[in-house]
């Protein structure tokens, strides 16, 4: 078993690795202060290629591997979580949907400008009253005259209210009949493309978060909005299916954003330790404190270990998912959002009072990593995937 990355995959990391220390981490202080959204840094990201990272260079992609993207996202994210989310959805969420079930007309019409960057498409699959439950989705499109008319509400939804966002993947209830959701009602629920500036197509004001603040997150609203027939994702009922495997390579990726920062949780602490004295000493010298760094080491270590597993698996099995992909999917997100939260903990805790002061850029990891544990699937929910895997 070789744990080598390719050169090609060594070559990405390293570009991404400088990019995020020269151009995101200087900017990271002050877009997490003011709330804003690094427009040059997505265009820079979209001049690197790192939108079209994994897909074919027959729409503009790079043709480079599931495990690059990753890595792509744990480099940037070490810098800038906020932006390391604005990558992940955009890719995972907003591309990738489109490049794996679209229709040719689909992806000629959206993907250059995604894998370039220089638009963004979002993914709307939560809902008011369905998150973890997304097969509950109550958002309706009925079929009339040739056109799905929309009627409902998405929330948290990434990526939908910049300058740049072209447009949102919504999942919604087209009949019945479709044996596709869970809900009881037996819905049909498809994925249907809407164009920014649509007709009944409404990106609410944004939300007061309690991290990733460069990052575009809003609630949206559809009111009769009226879209052709031909924006329906590839094929009519198949949005139950669609979300799932969607879902599967996002979680992966959200794992990867979280071995970012868990690394830039272990980077500040360790310089801060050897810097800060107490006790006629600095506090590296203390093995309370020498544990607490020894176990962040190794423990994003292993979360790393479980990504390039997992990205290799999925990349692998691209296609039907199989259930040795969902189980390290899963196992993952889980260990690395959880690993994530753990070391900005402890990293907080290592810097003392400074720690929870804006100075010094681990209150900003604090507030960050929480919603590594929410997004793209919950804790709960990811132990409830392994255990459903394990037969229970
Ligand atoms: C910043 C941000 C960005 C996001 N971006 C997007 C996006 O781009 N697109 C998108 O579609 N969504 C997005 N989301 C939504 C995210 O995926 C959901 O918040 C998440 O799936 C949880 O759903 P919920 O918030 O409705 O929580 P709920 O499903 O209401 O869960 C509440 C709590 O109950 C627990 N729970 C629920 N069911 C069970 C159960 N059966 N057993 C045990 N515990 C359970 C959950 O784990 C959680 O702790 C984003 C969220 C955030 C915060």
């Amino acid at each position: 078993m070789d744990f080598a990355l390719s050169q090609e995959q060594a070559a990405v990391r390293d570009l991404c690795r400088d990019f995020a220390r020269e151009v995101v981490s200087p900017a990271a202080e002050e877009l997490d202060r003011e709330h804003r959204f690094g427009y040059d840094i997505v265009r820079q990201m979209g001049d690197l290629g790192l939108f079209g990272l994994p897909f074919s260079e027959q729409y503009g992609g790079a043709g480079a591997d599931f495990l690059s993207l990753c890595l792509a996202i744990e480099e940037i994210s070490r810098a800038d979580a906020g932006v390391g989310i604005t990558l992940e959805a955009a890719v995972c969420l907003g591309a990738a949907p489109i490049h794996d079930f679209g229709t040719e007309e689909q992806k000629q019409a959206w993907l250059p400008d995604l894998l370039a960057g220089r638009k963004l498409w979002a993914f709307g699959l939560t809902e008011p009253h369905a998150g973890s439950d997304a097969g509950a989705t109550k958002t309706r499109a009925d079929l009339r005259n040739g056109e799905w008319v929309i009627n409902g509400a998405k929330q948290f939804i990434t990526n939908c209210g910049t300058d740049i966002s072209a447009g949102v993947t919504i999942t919604a209830v087209t009949g019945k009949g479709g044996g596709g959701a869970r809900n009881g009602d037996d819905a049909e629920i498809s994925a249907i493309l809407v164009a920014n500036g649509t007709k009944g197509y409404h990106v609410l004001p944004g939300y007061r978060k309690l991290g990733w603040h460069s990052s575009d997150t809003h609630p949206l609203s559809f009111e009769d909005c009226r879209v052709p027939e031909a924006n329906v994702l590839g094929s009519r009922g198949g949005g139950y299916r669609q979300f799932l495997h969607t879902l599967m390579g996002g979680r992966i990726a959200i794992a990867a954003l979280s071995v970012g920062v868990a690394q830039a949780c272990l980077d500040a602490s360790l310089a801060y330790a050897k810097e800060r004295h107490a006790f006629g000493a600095p506090i590296s010298k203390q093995q309370a404190i020498q544990f607490k760094l020894a176990d962040m080491a190794m423990e994003t270590e292993l979360a790393r270990t479980m990504v390039y597993r997992a990205a290799t698996a999925y990349q692998n099995g691209t296609g039907e998912t199989t259930d040795e992909v969902r189980m390290l999917a899963a196992m993952s997100k889980l260990y690395a959002s959880e690993t994530s939260k753990r070391a900005a903990d402890q990293a907080v805790q290592i810097h003392g009072g400074y720690g929870f002061m804006e100075d010094y850029p681990v209150a900003r990891y604090w507030r960050d990593v929480k919603v590594n544990e929410i997004g793209e699937g919950t804790s709960e929910v990811q132990r409830m995937l392994i255990a459903r895997l394990l037969g229970l």
